[in-house]
């Protein structure tokens, strides 16, 4: 089953290393890279090679896929030295906050978070 109409978006470029980011972990279905506008010590963005737009128009179907990247981002959490604990978030659309339709998790850590959220 494919993603409707796929609009490029910045991390497509990423994923093509046409626009730099710092990568700290790729494999054949994600990337991980530091996010260019972090909000804590440690923050990293998770993401799948498909485009899919965002969590909610994820297919069930790529139910692996969705597992994998939380499986990435808690193993890099452990590399980064987060043990004390951390933040993993996925924005969707409008009242999520969402900027960047091509689905990402955020990773942030190394200092104290609060809830809830703004
Ligand atoms: P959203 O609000 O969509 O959940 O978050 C998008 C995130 O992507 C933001 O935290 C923003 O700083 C990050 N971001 C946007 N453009 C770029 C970019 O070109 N490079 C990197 N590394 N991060 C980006």
């Amino acid at each position: 089953k494919k993603y409707g109409k796929l609009e490029p978006t910045i991390f497509t470029k990423i994923i093509d290393k046409t626009v730099p980011a710092v990568i700290i972990y790729e494999d054949d279905k994600c990337l991980a890279f530091r996010d260019v506008n972090p909000q804590a010590p440690v923050h990293y963005l998770v993401i799948p090679r498909i485009p899919i737009p965002r969590i909610s128009e994820a297919h069930d179907e790529d139910s692996l896929i969705l597992g994998h990247l939380l499986v990435v981002a808690k193993n890099i959490a452990k590399k980064e030295g987060l043990a004390e604990g951390y933040r993993v978030v996925i924005n969707d659309g409008k009242n999520g906050a969402q900027s960047v339709y091509h689905l990402h998790i955020h990773v942030l850590g190394g200092r104290q978070m609060k809830w809830p959220p703004g």
